[in-house]
């Protein structure tokens, strides 16, 4: 069985209220979920005003909550032990790191003028951690989606998705794009969310065709350089842009950066072809979607996974040997297109198949992967789903 089930998110939400119970003795009043998310195309982008094509997987983190009388958040998650956080003065980072994204979210409410009661919580999951399916935007929107709840207020949708992301800077100190938390937020069943990360606006596209199905690889590696590596990412587009005398890479030609190429220097030259090169990839690809023309996406994603690897130098072994093995399968075998999908440097892949060669293309990616690395991948297909929700 090469292919994973996604719990269902009636189980997920039963485990978070019993946990909430044998943690805390408490009964749940409010139930939070919100999903990780797949990006197709359209990567190392949304931080350069570009498009970007994610959408809402069925893996969840959901928690579960009730007030208590104390002014403190007390919060636990799996066999973490339960951490307190005061309410009475505005949230600050610190120990344990993965209490700040309740911290940081706690904190984007009171900035807004909420006075945040008491609760206790308990948080179970189904979104691999760091394995570039966005486990960390899927809590702080989870959380986002929990305090509206304990609050009874709604927040904007948009504002709310911005408020997570300004957490994930903030207090888990990763200088994101706007994909994670717009797609953990916006996800809508059978739809992709396309990002207008320069409007910051959000445009849902159908994707329901039954014969395809989009297979997700985690490669089961996470590199270390993934923490400086990102912000180096973001600091060499940054360099780029300001080189090439422009506001916006929107602005931007291919010819542009061709012709600047020994002042750009290396690797800035190469980074900047990247997020020209992605920018137009998503765009052509959005296009194909709508005209229904999904044999185009494969040499899109095809060449987004190169322009990672050589040009962005986000990928790694593991990451090429998964990438390696679908497209050695080939169109003939069933595969449209495969990339790597998320930040890089390990965490998962993204194939786009046929829905009736599914089975037998996750047996192969599993077989072959574990083969030349060793190591057992976990392998999932995912539908768009619904994005951050009360339960
Ligand atoms: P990714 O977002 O790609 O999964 P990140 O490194 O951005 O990887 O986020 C992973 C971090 O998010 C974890 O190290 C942890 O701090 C936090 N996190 C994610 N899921 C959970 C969870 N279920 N319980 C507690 N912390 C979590
Ligand atoms: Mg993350």
């Amino acid at each position: 069985m090469p292919l994973q089930i996604n719990p269902p998110l009636a189980d997920l939400a039963d485990d978070a209220v019993a946990a909430l119970k044998s943690t805390f003795d408490q009964d749940a009043t409010v139930t939070a979920a919100a999903p990780g998310r797949v990006n197709l195309i359209g990567e190392h982008i949304d931080y350069c005003d570009g498009f970007v094509m994610p959408f809402a997987i069925d893996r969840y983190i959901v928690i579960a909550a009730t007030t208590n009388d104390l002014s403190v958040a007390r919060v636990s998650s799996g066999d973490e032990p339960p951490v307190s956080i005061p309410l009475r003065e505005p949230a600050t980072p610190g120990e344990p790191k993965w209490a700040n994204y309740f911290r940081g979210v706690i904190r984007g409410f009171q900035d807004r003028g909420h006075t945040i009661p008491g609760f206790d919580a308990t948080v179970v999951s189904s979104v691999p951690l760091g394995a570039g399916l966005s486990s960390s935007a899927a809590l702080e929107c989870a959380i986002a989606t929990l305090l509206e709840g304990l609050l009874d207020t709604v927040l904007d949708t948009r504002e709310k998705a911005l408020l997570c992301q300004k957490a994930e800077h903030d207090f888990a100190g990763v200088p994101c794009g706007i994909m994670d938390q717009f797609a953990s937020a916006f996800g809508q069943t059978n739809k992709l969310v396309l990002i207008d990360c320069q409007s910051g606006e959000p445009d849902l596209v159908p994707f329901e065709n039954p014969d395809l199905t989009v297979l997700i690889a985690n490669t089961k590696v996470h590199h270390e350089l993934s923490d400086g590596g990102y912000a180096a990412r973001r600091k060499a587009t940054e360099d780029g842009l300001a080189m090439l005398g422009k506001d916006s890479w929107r602005d931007v030609t291919l010819a542009d950066v061709e012709q600047a190429w020994d002042r750009l220097g290396d690797p800035v030259n190469r980074r900047s072809r990247h997020v020209v090169g992605e920018i137009a990839r998503t765009v052509a690809a959005a296009k194909a979607l709508e005209g229904n023309d999904f044999e185009a996406l494969g040499p899109l994603m095809s060449a987004s996974h190169d322009s990672l690897r050589d040009d962005f130098e986000v990928s790694c072994k593991e990451l090429d040997i998964m990438v390696g093995i679908a497209r050695a399968i080939g169109r003939s075998g069933g595969v449209i297109g495969a990339r790597m999908t998320g930040g890089g440097f390990g965490g998962s892949t993204v194939t786009l198949c046929e829905s009736s060669q599914a089975e037998a293309i996750a047996s192969t990616l599993a077989g072959e992967y574990e083969k030349a690395t060793g190591i057992v991948p976990e392998i999932f297909a995912s539908r768009p789903s619904q994005g951050a929700h009360l339960i």
